[in-house]
């Protein structure tokens, strides 16, 4: 059996990707194991340096890696440029902060001596989706190999090409051998990674079904699980909020990636008072944005990675309009190959609609009038998902406190669109999953937090 990457915007066949057998991913994982052993004995300067080097191969491959990007997943070139250039940053943040995230603290007890201490805990899986192809492996992949760990990854069954660069990014950079390697395999055969004892944590980024898969799975082998799952963001827009400021961000954080994003906006919460005319903006740039062709330097939003992932945003659509939305902007898919979707604006949007109730993954913005800032903010949080905010106000102090103290997600932002920052914390509540990537709390989700007491 083998894994197929195909072009999303021609239709046209990359490359046939035969599938690892169980025997050969139990050999991977050996390795990756027997890697770790005489890796975790390495000092951070050392993984630092080779970190460093990860680093400039990712910027001076930006433009090779960013058209790979595009060929299997349809990302608009610049954004795959883009994207190594982030991957870079990741390493470059860790390398640097690894040894002060990771410094035992000496805590005073009756003890003649006690502290913590931060191990690496081995081999770690990684799941990943296809969306950002090399962000999201590196996000988990810098912080991982520099904590002592080793990795095993999973890539999206149409991105192996990306996983197989990665892999020889790594390579490359001087990291030992079999430290950080891609498997060949479809999802069925997750589960016999997750129950490898050689395995001992798994983080995925994905869908929350995927993410609840894994969630059970690791649970049955008590193993630590990281789930950063999908999203429904609303970006609530307040009556005193600047509105062509407003609208440019919203346009944007929705067309982002071609709309394929975790965190992109996905629900408008307008305040009645100013809904006409946020509407009327918003439907401009939105139908302003360039679409087509993803190797075009300005083409803002390519094909959607897959025809059915394109042919499910479209049943979103029909659906929320059968159930009384209505559609400003789009809703057709166009004639010709790819898996093409156009910009698409729905307002009456109501529960009950998919438009409301899921995640739309794709360039198409649900817009909800709330009749004022109260029943804004519960729209807001009426949603299973909790991984973005964003609030819109002049009043910054109030912005500041709704984000803070109202929205229910865990990343809020005032005035701005929501964005990963090495620096910052990111991950969800409810169903966006848990666990938190980057910052110094990523570098800690698969480490022995452990307990020293010298008597
Ligand atoms: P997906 O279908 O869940 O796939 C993600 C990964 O999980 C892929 O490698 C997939 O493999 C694998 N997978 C799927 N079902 C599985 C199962 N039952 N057991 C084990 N592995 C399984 O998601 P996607 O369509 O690729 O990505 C879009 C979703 O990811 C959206 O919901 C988006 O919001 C979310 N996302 C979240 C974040 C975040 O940081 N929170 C970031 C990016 C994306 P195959 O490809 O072989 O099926």
């Amino acid at each position: 059996m083998s894994i197929q990457s195909i072009n999303p915007a021609t239709g046209e066949k990359i490359k046939d990707y035969v599938k690892m057998a169980p025997q050969e991913v139990e050999g991977v994982i050996e390795k990756a194991h027997a890697a770790f052993l005489d890796w975790r004995q390495t000092g951070f300067a050392h993984r630092a340096k080779l970190m460093k080097k990860a680093a400039q191969i990712l910027r001076d491959n930006a433009g090779s890696y960013g058209e790979l990007m595009t060929q299997e997943m349809g990302k608009p070139i610049a954004s795959g440029r883009a994207e190594a250039e982030k991957c870079a940053w990741v390493c470059d943040y860790y390398a640097d902060n690894a040894v002060k995230f990771l410094q035992p603290e000496i805590i005073t007890t009756d003890a003649s001596k006690s502290f913590v201490t931060f191990q690496p805990l081995g081999v770690v899986l990684a799941v990943m989706p296809w969306n950002f192809p090399f962000w999201q492996v590196f996000r988990f992949a810098a912080p991982g190999l520099m904590a002592g760990n080793a990795g095993v990854l999973k890539h999206a069954s149409n991105v192996m090409g990306c996983a197989l660069v990665i892999e020889d990014i790594f390579r490359q950079a001087g990291f030992p051998e079999n430290l950080f390697r891609a498997l060949i395999i479809g999802s069925q055969q997750v589960d016999a990674v997750i129950e490898n004892p050689l395995v001992k944590a798994a983080t995925l980024t994905g869908s929350t079904p995927a993410g609840k898969a894994i969630a059970k799975k690791a649970g049955e082998r008590l193993k630590k699980a990281v789930l950063e799952l999908g999203g429904s963001d609303p970006y609530v827009v307040l009556a005193d909020a600047d509105l062509e400021a407003t609208v440019t961000t919203c346009v944007n954080s929705r067309l982002i990636n071609s709309g394929q994003s975790c965190i992109a906006a996905k629900r408008f919460i307008v305040v009645e008072s100013l809904r006409e005319k946020f509407e009327q903006l918003f439907v401009k740039q939105m139908a302003a944005a360039k679409t087509g062709d993803p190797m075009q330097e300005d083409t803002v939003v390519g094909p959607q990675a897959r025809p059915d992932l394109r042919d499910d945003l479209h049943r979103q659509v029909r659906q929320s309009i059968e159930k009384g939305a209505k559609c400003l902007l789009g809703g057709e898919i166009p004639k010709g190959k790819g898996a093409f979707y156009p910009p698409t604006v729905l307002t009456y949007v109501k529960p009950g609609m998919p438009a409301y109730d899921e995640e739309l993954f794709g360039p198409v913005a649900a817009i909800i009038a709330a009749k004022d800032e109260t029943e804004a903010i519960h729209i807001a949080n009426d949603t299973v998902f909790g991984l973005g905010a964003a609030v819109f106000t002049r009043d910054v102090a109030k912005g500041e406190r709704i984000a803070a103290n109202e929205l229910e997600a865990g990343c809020c932002f005032v005035n701005a669109f929501v964005k990963s920052d090495p620096r910052l914390p990111f991950g969800g509540i409810k169903e966006s999953g848990y666990g938190r990537e980057l910052s110094h709390y990523g570098i800690k989700e698969f480490v022995n937090i452990k307990t020293i007491y010298v008597k």
